[in-house]
């Protein structure tokens, strides 16, 4: 029963959210998968604009192809993206990773879950991206530090961790609606929702929130 109530709940939730933030679209600037993929793991504790500001032009005259980033060797790759946080360790796992798009999938960014994940440096959050935006999949959930702020100020979730919530948000929320709802949850955390001082105030989701001029 108690589910039910959350369901209802979450249907206007996902209704409202289409209707504020009719367009979804990710912040990381792309063409194509390869360059979503490389600036999804190089934007994790980093700024989005700081990756576009360093790989759009790079992406655009330099990096067309995981073979250009390997020929190019990690030395100079390395060069390229020092603006970013930890770009050591980030240069490595590109470079590994274009190391198996070449070896193991022609060069091209594969399509699923499993062969995503497995990539280095890539998790379940940055296939979610690359699996929303590029290959169109529907059945995708982005948690990333918005949506765990944003869903559990909702009421929508009870775990903290991002493997669970994914579990616990793909329960109710409706198989056709997932990658949007995160990405427009997302949307809402950037805007409205802050982690400080959210603006309970201007939000359109106050009457269905829990935690309304709680936080
Ligand atoms: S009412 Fe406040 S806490 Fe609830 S979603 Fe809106 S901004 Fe966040």
């Amino acid at each position: 029963m108690a589910k039910e109530g959350l369901k209802k709940r979450l249907k206007i939730i996902i209704e409202k959210l289409r209707d504020n933030y009719p367009e979804v679209k990710s912040h990381l600037e792309h063409k194509k998968p390869f360059e979503l993929l490389v600036s999804t793991v190089l934007a994790a504790q980093c700024t989005d604009d700081r990756v576009n500001m360093t790989m759009v032009p790079l992406y655009k005259f330099k990096y067309r192809n995981p073979k250009a980033i390997l020929e190019d060797g990690i030395d100079n790759f390395r060069n390229e993206i020092k603006s970013i946080n930890f770009f050591n360790n980030k240069a490595k796992s590109i470079l590994a990773l274009c190391e198996i798009l070449e070896k193991e999938h022609g060069g091209k960014v594969p399509g699923d879950m499993e062969s995503l994940t497995k990539l280095p440096g890539v998790g379940r959050k940055s296939a979610s991206v690359v699996l929303g935006h590029c290959f169109g999949k529907e059945d995708v959930i982005i948690v990333d530090t918005h949506l765990k702020r944003v869903c559990a100020r909702l009421g929508l979730i009870e775990n903290e961790n991002p493997d669970k919530i994914e579990i616990e948000l793909k329960e109710i929320v409706p198989t056709k609606f997932q990658f949007n709802f995160s990405m427009r949850i997302g949307e809402h955390g950037r805007l409205i929702c802050h982690a400080k001082k959210p603006k309970c105030g201007d939000c359109f989701l106050s009457g269905l929130c829990p935690s309304y001029n709680k936080v």
